[in-house]
């Protein structure tokens, strides 16, 4: 059963609303979403549970509708529609999670010492489930809202493609401000870094592994440029840190190099097993992840790389290498940063709620994680902010889960929030 005490009581909603709101049922909603499988390997992927919100909201009156994103992957989407055209807010919550791993009972949701314990507990189905049940405590009560109120439960978060929300983006439904639902402890979280991946390709010329002089080794040259990124590029990162973020970063996440007419051979071959042929490499690829603090832009980054590279070129000749911006996924080549505003309305009222009903301090943050938030915010140029129940730390882990108390106070907020904003 749950915890009464510390689901907070309904004394600040208005009592119209509150009795809307039962922590029983919401527990219950959240459970069901997550014995629904939902990963990349589940039948179907996330359209069973995006079929199962639809035909929740739709009971209760709400317009809700599947929409196909991709290959028969559904978003799901909601409205309540504004009486009179005011501002829009959108909740945004991703349905897909990651593969259950070697969880326990990833889809046999318990409850143990207030946390509920299931594959994409806080990762993020108690968010989705606190952001749809705030449309139906705002419908049961009765509330006509202003400004339209809508909720998307989108596809592909999880595999880095953010497509249901790229949808969002493309097809509508548009709103002016947005929530999205990653476990922010519910703090409100109105800035985190974008990243974006880069790799240099560095040409030789093979030879004779005997007289290596007589050619130009790629793997020298590359030691060559990545001593240059490490003692004058990533200092760089440290010049102006972001007040919520701290510094940009750069890591070489892997490098390999080889002979091209040895390639079919050694580069099959596991490490520690038989030496490569007797040949010097005349290829070495260098791969390059850049977390970038908001002001940061990837051409800036590239022209970074492209100035380190014709400095090398012009003290050594032989250095032959380029750059190339390496797309994370066809669908979202470049993962922007998030970048809200601090003083707008979303993030004040919401800190205030948040404060009110969860106790928070009033202080917005910055987050190392990424989310769907900075595409709403970097290409649809709204105000986007992340809030959610749970912690970072445990999600997509063999002990992930959400606090209940949690999970109750974000469904709390966000009726408070679109009422506010909205009503
Ligand atoms: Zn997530």
């Amino acid at each position: 059963m749950l915890d009464r005490n510390s689901a907070g009581n309904n004394e600040h909603l208005p009592d119209y609303i509150a009795k809307c709101l039962n922590a029983d049922e919401l527990l219950k909603l959240t459970r069901d979403v997550l014995s629904i499988e939902s990963h990349r390997d589940a039948p179907g992927h996330e359209t069973p549970v995006a079929t199962y919100i639809r035909d929740v909201l739709r009971a209760e009156g709400i317009e809700a509708d599947l929409k196909e994103v991709s290959d028969g992957r559904c978003n799901i989407i909601a409205v309540l529609p504004g009486t009179s055209g005011g501002g829009s807010l959108m909740f945004n919550g991703h349905t897909d999670t990651v593969p259950p791993g070697e969880m326990q009972h990833p889809f046999d949701p318990r409850v143990v010492g207030g946390k509920l314990f299931a594959r994409g507990a806080c990762d993020m189905k108690a968010g989705v489930a606190a952001q749809f049940y705030a449309l139906i405590a705002l419908k049961r009560a009765g509330v006509r809202l202003a400004g339209d109120l809508i909720f998307a439960g989108v596809v592909g978060e999880e595999d880095g493609t953010s497509i249901g929300s790229l949808d969002v983006i493309a097809n509508g439904p548009a709103a002016d401000m947005v929530v999205v639902a990653e476990p922010s402890d519910l703090e409100v979280i109105v800035a985190h870094k974008g990243f974006d991946y880069y790799r240099i390709e560095v040409e030789g010329i093979p030879t004779h592994s005997s007289c290596p002089s007589r050619g130009v080794s790629a793997v020298y040259k590359a030691a060559k440029i990545i001593t240059a990124i490490e003692e004058k590029l990533v200092p760089l990162t440290d010049m102006r840190p972001h007040p919520l973020l701290g510094s940009a970063s750069l890591n070489v996440s892997a490098v390999i190099g080889y002979a091209r007419n040895e390639a079919t051979t050694a580069l099959r071959r596991a490490p520690g097993d038989k030496p490569p042929g007797a040949v010097v490499p005349d290829t070495c690829a260098i791969y390059l992840d850049r977390r970038r603090i908001p002001g940061e832009t990837s051409e800036g980054i590239m022209a970074d790389f492209e100035g380190l590279l014709d400095e090398l070129r012009a003290a050594d000749p032989k250095l032959d290498a380029k750059v190339y911006f390496t797309p994370g996924s066809v669908d979202l080549p470049s993962h922007p940063p998030l970048d809200t505003d601090p003083t707008h309305a979303l993030v004040q009222e919401c800190l205030r709620l948040a404060a009110r009903e969860a106790g928070i301090m009033p202080e917005p943050k910055g987050v190392p994680f990424w989310s769907d938030a900075a595409l709403f915010n970097a290409m649809a140029g709204k105000p986007a902010i992340v809030f959610g129940p749970g912690h970072i730390g445990v999600a997509h882990s063999n002990n992930e889960f959400v606090p209940v108390h949690e999970l109750i106070k974000a469904a709390r907020v966000n009726t408070a929030l679109a009422l506010s904003l909205l009503g």
